[in-house]
């Protein structure tokens, strides 16, 4: 018999479970505690669980955890890289920042990822599988084992498409917010998408109090297009009336994540199209100096450029951000480390 992999369980099916052992209810939340409050990697560390019900545990279940195999600390800040491994060899990596109002984990949601855009080094080599809620999860709690800390912000920007693996992150969201564990607030939760569409609306119905941030990078379809394959399936316009009608539902602003590519995304003219695009969603534009990956021969804008642009949108009344970079020393942009150490085997 297969064993459940326990730490991507609910607090409802892990009662139930616990319950066809022929052990009490509260011993689930108990059990639930150990795994989801103290984070604990084997239950041998149940202290408080007697060593029968231990052994059954053992029989049973099993709990997924990543393990540090890297780890990339700044020297200009706090910001930390993690590549962890994975229980059948693969390689994820998550980030660790830390700001005024907490510590902030970017995490990864699939091994590699298959959408393919021409910028980044996640995709490089396509998609291998992928994570279960309980090792996207165990990444948040193995750096807060590791610092000692508490983890207050998640943002699901790491290596893969989140909405490409829905039900796992889905699940992942329910469970880092239960109150019988984490008890994260889903408004200190950011996951970003780059134009999944039919995936929106499905979120959309949950109405959940999270971030959604857009990966738009473009104001019309040929560069789009050119950036993101997945924009041949849902164009720029499906996806903004998407992204209209996930605001007007859930009154959540949206992120619009936009890297500037020198001479081909970063035009004025690009600026006062997007401008035009995004009139009437109720939205924040991000702008990324995009991350120049050797691969992909991507250069980033100059300064005067993002400023020009960013002018343009400011003037037609959006709210814009320009990223400041965080743990430029150490490719803190995801995809570049399990690279390196791929090729380094
Ligand atoms: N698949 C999701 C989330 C992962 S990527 C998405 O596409 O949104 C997180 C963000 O980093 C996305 O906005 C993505 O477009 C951006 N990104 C990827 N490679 C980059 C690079 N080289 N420079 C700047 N941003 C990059």
């Amino acid at each position: 018999m297969e064993k459940r992999d326990i730490l991507s369980m609910s607090f409802e099916e892990l009662t139930a479970a616990v319950k066809e052992l022929g052990e009490p209810a509260f011993r689930a939340k108990q059990i639930y505690s150990w795994l989801h409050v103290s984070c604990v990697t084997s239950f041998d560390d149940m202290t408080n669980i007697s060593k029968a019900l231990r052994q059954k545990l053992n029989d049973n279940f099993v709990i997924f955890t990543v393990s540090i195999e890297k780890k990339l600390i700044s020297e200009y800040d706090y910001t930390q890289k993690y590549l962890y491994k994975l229980h059948d060899g693969e390689f994820i990596e998550s980030v660790l920042m830390k700001y005024k109002y907490g510590y902030t984990i970017c995490v990864s949601t699939q091994v590699g990822c298959r959408m393919g855009c021409k910028f980044c080094a996640s995709t490089l080599d396509g998609v291998v599988r992928n994570l279960t809620a309980s090792e996207i999860l165990s990444q948040v709690y193995e750096a807060q084992r590791d610092n000692d800390i508490k983890i207050s912000h998640v943002v699901l920007m790491g290596m893969g498409e989140p909405l490409d693996n829905y039900d796992n992150v889905m699940r992942f969201l329910s469970l880092i917010t239960d109150e019988n564990g984490q008890n994260m607030s889903m408004r200190h939760i950011s996951l970003s998408t780059c134009g999944v569409v039919p995936k929106i609306y499905d979120l959309m119905e949950k109405d959940l109090q999270l971030t959604l941030s857009v990966s738009l990078h473009a104001p019309d379809d040929e560069i789009r297009s050119s950036m993101m394959p997945v924009n041949r399936k849902w164009s720029i316009d499906e996806l903004l009336t998407a992204c209209k009608k996930y605001t007007d539902t859930t009154r959540r602003r949206i992120s619009f994540e936009y890297a500037m590519v020198s001479g081909v995304n970063d035009s004025d003219d690009c600026a006062r199209l997007l401008a035009r695009k995004l009139r009437g969603i109720l939205c924040h534009v991000n702008l990324i100096p995009v991350n120049e990956v050797k691969e992909t021969g991507c250069k980033k804008s100059s300064r005067e450029r993002i400023e020009s642009f960013s002018a343009i949108l400011e003037k037609n009344g959006y709210a814009v951000t320009v990223r400041r970079k965080l743990g430029s020393d150490i490719n803190a942009s995801c995809g570049q480390l399990r690279r390196s150490s791929k090729k380094e085997e």
